[in-house]
């Protein structure tokens, strides 16, 4: 097998991540190094491949049809995908990663690394952990903070779940993506932290429009346009790119499951959840702008 590194998920912070893997890979290997990309709509990855030999012409990147077909390639696959059901599928289902992986000896796949840095449910993550860990291969949860401009600018935190060894070999391929690599535990832990440092987001972004205290929400992704000077805020692009309300209303549900899960109460949680829910439900221009377009949501349902 050849050592490609894949790319499963090429959205608007795939599409980023991918871009400084693979350029900082072929720097790093004096341009020897093969990829492939993956993505459920065939025209994303096609148009992933002519930007990056736009920039990197003689640049090896091969198109997968299928996330077996990458896999087979390759002994590293990232994936960066909307949530549990594409994780479940492009592990889990026929022509997946998993089943791929059990056609080839144990020795094989144990050579095989697989990064996921999709936010998902713990537990499913975790079964899909364990039924890669299974074929001989390894896995890690690997979640981001830092938004499309922290995976544009290579300075993303990762939050990393798995074994030790498993961190460790994850390590390196991760800073050609992000500054701050953070081991959190066990298969599932990376996730469990992003999960809750979303929660602290979503509410924040609501209660911060009549309240102080400083955080990202105000001072960064700020929801108002130009209130930040020399800020460049989603809501400064008419709330175009960043990260969808429809993602943040499906983190808000992963944080009221695990809170179940544990038994703890999450009011703040479970009100921002139905404001997203409402926002998403009745206006389906913004479920898919910033999730930070809450506040023109907000807006229209208060009138001055
Ligand atoms: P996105 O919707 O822009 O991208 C998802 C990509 O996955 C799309 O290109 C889609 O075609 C592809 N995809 C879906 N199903 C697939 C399948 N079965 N096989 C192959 N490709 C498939 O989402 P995004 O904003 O890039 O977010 C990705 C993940 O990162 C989410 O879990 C999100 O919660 C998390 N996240 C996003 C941000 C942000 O600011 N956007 C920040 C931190 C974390």
């Amino acid at each position: 097998r050849q050592k490609s590194v894949s790319f499963i998920g090429l959205g608007r912070m795939g599409s980023e991540m991918a871009h400084n893997l693979f350029s900082r890979t072929l720097v790093e290997s004096n341009g020897g190094a093969r990829f492939v990309v993956c993505d459920a709509r065939e025209e994303t990855s096609h148009a992933f491949v002519k930007n990056f030999l736009g920039q990197f012409p003689g640049a090896q990147v091969d198109v997968a049809t299928t996330p077996a077909e990458a896999v087979l390639a390759s002994q590293t696959v990232v994936t960066m995908l909307p949530s549990s059901p594409h994780v479940r599928s492009v592990y889990s289902e026929s022509g997946g990663i998993i089943p791929a992986l059990r056609t080839l000896t144990q020795d094989a796949s144990r050579s095989t690394l697989c990064i996921d840095s999709t936010t998902l449910d713990v537990e499913v993550a975790r079964t899909v952990a364990s039924d890669v860990v299974r074929t001989g291969a390894i896995m890690v949860d690997a979640p981001v903070s830092g938004g499309v401009t922290g995976a544009k600018a290579g300075t993303l935190s990762f939050l990393v779940g798995g074994t030790a060894s498993g961190f460790d070999l994850a390590s390196p391929i991760l800073a050609r993506m992000g500054k701050k690599i953070i081991y959190c535990g066990e298969s599932g832990t990376g996730l469990a932290a992003k999960i809750c440092n979303n929660l602290i987001l979503g509410v924040l972004a609501g209660v911060i429009n009549c309240s102080t205290g400083a955080c990202w929400s105000s001072s960064v992704n700020n929801p108002v346009p130009f209130a930040v000077p020399d800020k460049s805020s989603p809501a400064e692009r008419d709330y175009e790119g960043g990260f969808a309300t429809s993602l943040m209303l499906k983190d808000m549900g992963l944080a009221k499951d695990l809170a179940e899960s544990i038994g703890s109460p999450l009011p703040l949680g479970e009100a921002a959840e139905s404001i997203y829910a409402d926002v998403v439900r009745e206006d389906p221009e913004l479920a898919n702008k910033d999730f930070s377009s809450v506040y023109r949501y907000l807006g229209s349902e208060f009138p001055k």
